[in-house]
């Protein structure tokens, strides 16, 4: 059986003047939606009380077990407003699917997926004007569930909450898309073999935070990181999956249940097989990457996560030197797969695979 949602309405909205600017200029992830969505859970009864109400702060026991042990589950997807209007999530399933399975990693109630897309839903129509309709601006989803138990015992909690909150996010490029320059981290790893590296949890970035700051200090903006065992193989960014791109087109991602399972990656997979691109999953090592740059056999890389789509990478910089290609615009096959994706995000183009959730009719 599928969950009711009560709603109480926000009595303090945002007016559409306040709206217009926060649009003209919204930044990432710093203003929220005038509603949220709160499901709870308990051991005893299940979910319940689903209801969509006004964005708060919550009353937070000190001995809730999210503040001391981490448990926490999180995912991010977007809504998006097409031409006429209407507004659209893109695979909502696929993130309610992962959260199912970052669940079951950390001991934390299984929502069922019809009950995470309708809770997306819900948000979405309620705050129906905040969806953006600039290029390349969206409206984030962030739905997530932590351990609510006033408990210091070390197991799973046995109450938890599942929440939606949304805000409203600009091009992540506001000039064009840039390269990045990537630190490769030799001292810290992101995840270990049977950890919790392909779950969403807050825990995998709290650890990338020190290793961030390095790459901060070295000019880069994002993290490298390799596997824990030595073997040299490439993992992943803090919150973005990795994309190699050989010059006879075929697209290389690393394979390994160390790395989170990303839509985006997949999706880019689906669209470049789609588009006559070769694809490969596997274990690729730095040294792959590096000789493969220096042959030129490995022609571009690119990052990929819901945030910015796809970001060009333009060099791997590490203590030891540094490869790539540090003068060349974005590559040819990274920018294409780019706009294939957005244009059928923003609903410029058709939709083959039926990614695509409708949430609000077109305006007349
Ligand atoms: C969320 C996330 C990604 C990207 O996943 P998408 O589903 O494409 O947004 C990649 N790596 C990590 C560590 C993540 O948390």
């Amino acid at each position: 059986m599928t969950l009711e949602f009560t709603t109480t309405q926000a009595t303090e909205r945002v007016t559409d003047e306040q709206l217009a600017k926060i649009h003209e200029a919204p930044g990432f992830g710093r203003v929220f939606t005038d509603h949220m969505v709160s499901i709870d859970w308990t051991l005893e009864d299940g979910w319940k009380d689903a209801r969509v109400e006004p964005y708060g702060p919550l009353a937070i026991d000190p001995a809730h077990a999210v503040l001391h042990y981490g448990q926490e589950i999180f995912e991010g997807l977007k809504a998006y407003r097409h031409e006429d209007g209407s507004v659209w999530l893109f695979r909502p399933e696929e993130n309610g699917k992962r959260l199912q399975r970052s669940a079951v990693r950390m001991a934390l109630p299984e929502l069922p997926v019809e009950d995470f897309v309708e809770a997306c839903k819900q948000l979405v129509r309620a705050d129906e004007h905040w969806t953006p309709s600039g290029h390349e601006q969206s409206l984030y989803i962030r739905p997530f569930t932590f351990g609510n138990e006033v408990f210091l015992g070390v197991r799973a909690a046995h109450s938890a909450r599942f929440m939606v909150i949304a805000s409203p996010v600009g091009a992540y490029f506001a000039d064009g898309v840039k390269p990045v320059r990537i630190w490769l981290s030799e001292h810290f790893n992101r995840a270990g073999k049977g950890g919790t590296g392909s779950a969403k949890t807050g825990g995998n970035y709290a650890s990338s935070l020190a290793p961030t700051q390095e790459a901060f200090a070295n000019g880069c903006s994002q993290v490298l990181f390799l596997s824990s065992l030595g073997d040299r193989h490439i993992e992943e960014l803090g919150g973005m999956n990795l994309v190699l791109v050989k010059g006879d087109g075929t697209l290389v991602t690393p394979e390994s249940d160390t790395i989170l399972d990303g839509i985006t990656r997949n999706s880019l997979f689906e669209l470049a097989e789609h588009l006559g691109h070769r694809t490969e999953m596997r274990p690729v090592t730095i040294d792959e990457w590096q000789e493969g740059v220096e042959s030129g056999e490995i022609v571009e890389a690119f990052a990929c996560g819901t945030a910015a789509v796809i970001t060009p990478i333009s060099e791997i910089v590490s203590p030891d030197g540094s490869f790539g290609w540090p003068d060349q615009e974005p590559g040819e096959v990274t920018m294409k797969l780019r706009k294939a994706l957005t244009d059928i995000q923003g609903g410029r183009a058709e939709d083959p695979f039926g990614w695509m959730v409708q949430v609000t009719e077109a305006k007349a």
